[in-house]
């Protein structure tokens, strides 16, 4: 039998001496050992096997397939666009105006903007799951609001973001880079789900005491006290009663009449709950009664002065 490179990746097949040769026996017993060692106990089978060996298939989950599916969409869609308009380009260049050639690229654009949302929101979550590492430091959370809302603005014309007012508050022990990357996915999601345009409102206030947070959101999650609260309130399609808390999932998208025609793998949510967490704080989304959904966040405060 010929030897075969030692530096593929080797793994170690004990002789199942002792139970049938049968490929449910083997499959428990592979591990990656160094290359020197393969060769040289007897009752190791040398490495040819590894690729062929055949292992029992795991039969995917019904949330594995729905992961593969929601990817999918995600990738196709953007890179059919991509696809349709290179090829146009590149096969009627002489036939197409300028203007439809302008037209074609910022379509090239905007669509691998979206490849690239998708994988740095899954390069985010990679790294916030595996570290979880936030680098806090004393913020004025409305400065934040502020910047975060005007960039906002300047990407939609449909909707008007309005900070609402709010008295001096207190700075708040925060990463600010990560408050933005939730700022920024409640607000895209705002914009994303009142397709007919409308109001975005950013509020921000301070609650002391449990008696004041039941009274001014009865219906929250218990969170940290004292703590800041942002509340963003759009006038969308609103979101079904019996999903306010799955939205929150990893992968989980709402499955209405926009879901087909929106942007989106179901991850924005989950980023920003993972983040609002590490802070210890709490995320809920609620309907409004006029109509559209409001999500809140909390950030615990060290010490009110
Ligand atoms: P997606 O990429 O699908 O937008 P998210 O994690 O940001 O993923 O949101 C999960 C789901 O929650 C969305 O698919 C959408 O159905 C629903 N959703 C999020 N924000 C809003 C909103 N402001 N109004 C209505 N539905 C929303």
């Amino acid at each position: 039998m010929q030897k075969r490179s030692p530096s593929l990746n080797q793994i170690e097949i004990n002789r199942p001496s002792d139970r049938e040769n049968t490929t449910q026996a083997f499959a428990g017993d592979i591990k990656n050992v160094p290359a020197s060692d393969i060769y040289s106990d007897k009752n190791k089978l040398p490495v040819m096997y590894d690729a062929a060996l055949p292992t029992p298939a795991a039969k995917p989950s019904k949330a594995d397939t729905n992961i593969i599916a929601v990817l999918w969409h995600e990738l196709i869609t953007p890179l059919t666009v991509i696809k349709g308009y290179a090829s146009t380009l590149l096969q009627l260049e002489e036939a197409i105006t300028e203007e439809q050639k302008q037209q074609y690229l910022r379509g090239i654009d905007s669509a691998s903007n979206r490849v690239i949302r998708l994988l740095e929101n899954l390069r985010d979550i990679t790294k916030l799951e595996e570290t979880n590492a936030i680098t806090m430091q004393r913020i004025p959370l409305l400065d934040l609001l502020r910047q975060t809302a005007s960039e906002m603005q300047n990407q939609t014309r449909q909707h008007i973001i309005k900070i609402l007012p709010c008295p001096r508050l207190p700075l708040v022990t925060a990463d600010p880079e990560k408050i933005e990357m939730v700022l920024n996915n409640l607000l895209i999601n705002a914009v994303k789900y009142s397709p007919q345009g409308g109001d975005i409102e950013l509020g921000l206030r301070m609650v002391r005491s449990e008696p004041e947070m039941t009274d001014i959101f009865p219906d929250a999650p218990r969170v940290k006290l004292p703590c800041l609260i942002v509340s963003i309130s759009d006038t969308g399609i609103g979101l079904p009663e019996t999903e306010l808390d799955r939205v929150f999932e990893k992968f989980y998208r709402v499955k209405n009449k926009l879901s087909p025609v929106t942007p989106g793998a179901g991850l924005g949510l989950y980023i920003c709950k993972i983040i609002v967490e590490a802070h210890g704080g709490r995320i809920w989304a609620r309907n409004r009664f006029e109509g559209g959904s409001v999500f809140h966040f909390s950030l615990p405060l060290d010490k009110v002065l």
